[in-house]
């Protein structure tokens, strides 16, 4: 098979890249590790529209999100959950900014924030003050199929889902892909959009892989009652946690930066414990930890009890299920705690572009690689 081509993973990025380039008329094929689209961190995240807050001490960080956050609500207007109060507390023990501070960054990065009774939602006794910010919520499976939808109007673009990469070669102008059941694809152009096992397929196609750690992270969905469900609460700014609604569908999200990690690799190909569990997961090749029968315990128990020690009484939360990805995470990022979108173009022709995402909404960063 020859396609003008080859874009590997079809999570937001891999699915935006096809509808970018197939409306350009050129041939795609979107290769597939799962058996459908957005099976993994696409769907398994917080499902925060960023706008910046959440980075206080990467003006970098917030500054792309806070740029690109317009432009994701006005994509995906049908996808976006705006019916709810978005509120960042600053935790009065043990955080890495103060209310001065983030107000200050807020004015800074040029987004909205306003104080309000910290007492309408939390503890007062642990948070030194509350805001009101505008951030909302996406729902996946919406923009999932709104980007489906995009590539399909194309006509241009072809799935290999299923698919089990085997070896990559460059041949003159084309790189040729084997996968291991014998299929063979040729295209003069790759994408590699394939987040956490970015650094596999670099290995598969004889690059040099960047220097990540790789983070098992829960995700756990939760009902909540009549306080909360009109509320996204996030504090800030350490070993906190947030509770936010995840998407239409009328559960919230609970994540907490001690909690949600649940193991780490910090191996250039990843290497977990668990791995043992599965055959199919291996430093070459991460399969899915939501479906892995090895996957971590839940740690509700625990995220439980540090967000209610800061809410305010009757904001319960009941357990309905937990999601699992694999975070990779630039090691450079680590002390500053940002998040920059890669894309590194290392091969012209043929041409080799890799994406390490670090946002939903920076996948518009693709614009100017593809
Ligand atoms: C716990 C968590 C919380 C997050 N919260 C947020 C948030 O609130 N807001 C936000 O903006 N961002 C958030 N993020 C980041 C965001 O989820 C990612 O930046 C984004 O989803 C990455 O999209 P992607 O298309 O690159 O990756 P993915 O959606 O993971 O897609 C990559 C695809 O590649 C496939 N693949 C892997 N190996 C191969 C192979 N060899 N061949 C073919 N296909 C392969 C995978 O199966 C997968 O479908 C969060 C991430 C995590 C893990």
């Amino acid at each position: 098979m020859r396609y003008d081509h080859i874009i590997l993973g079809a999570g937001i990025y891999g699915l935006y890249a096809a509808a970018f380039l197939g409306k350009k008329g050129i041939k795609v094929l979107v290769v597939e590790y799962e058996d459908g689209p957005f099976r993994r961190a696409s769907w398994i995240n917080q499902a925060r529209v960023h706008h910046g807050y959440h980075y206080p001490r990467s003006v970098s960080t917030a500054s792309r999100t806070a740029m690109y956050y317009r432009r994701f609500n006005a994509d995906f207007p049908f996808a976006i959950n705006r019916s709810f109060k978005k509120i960042y507390a600053i935790s009065s023990v043990g955080s890495l900014t103060n209310a001065p501070q983030f107000l200050k960054f807020c004015v800074h990065v040029g987004i909205p924030a306003t104080e309000i009774n910290a007492s309408a939602y939390f503890n007062p006794q642990y948070v030194e003050a509350a805001f009101e910010t505008e951030e909302y919520a996406f729902d996946p499976f919406v923009v999932r199929d709104a980007l489906m939808e995009r590539v399909k109007e194309t006509g241009k673009v072809d799935f290999l889902f299923g698919a089990r990469l085997h070896r990559a070669e460059r041949q003159g102008g084309v790189y040729s892909v084997a996968f291991k059941d014998g299929t063979k694809v040729e295209a003069p152009a790759v994408l590699n959009a394939t987040y956490s096992s970015a650094n596999q397929v670099l290995a598969k196609f004889g690059f040099q892989p960047m220097n990540i750690k790789y983070e098992i992270c829960e995700v756990i969905m939760v009902g909540v009652g009549e306080r909360l469900k009109e509320a996204g609460l996030t504090v800030m700014d350490g070993q906190f946690f947030s509770v936010m609604p995840f998407g239409l569908a009328g559960s919230h999200s609970l994540t907490s930066v001690a909690f949600t990690p649940h193991l780490s690799s910090y191996e250039k190909l990843p290497v977990f414990a668990c791995q043992a569990g599965n055959p199919e997961c291996t430093p070459g090749q991460l399969a899915n930890c939501n479906t892995c029968p090895a996957k971590p315990e839940t740690a509700f128990p625990y995220m439980n009890q540090l967000a209610k020690k800061y809410l305010s009484p009757g904001m319960e939360m009941g357990y309905e299920g937990s999601l699992f990805a694999i975070k990779p995470i630039l090691l450079a990022a680590e002390l500053d705690d940002s998040r920059p979108t890669i894309t590194m173009r290392l091969s012209d022709e043929p041409s080799f572009v890799s994406v390490l995402s670090g946002k939903i909404n920076t996948v518009y960063d693709l614009d100017e690689v593809l």
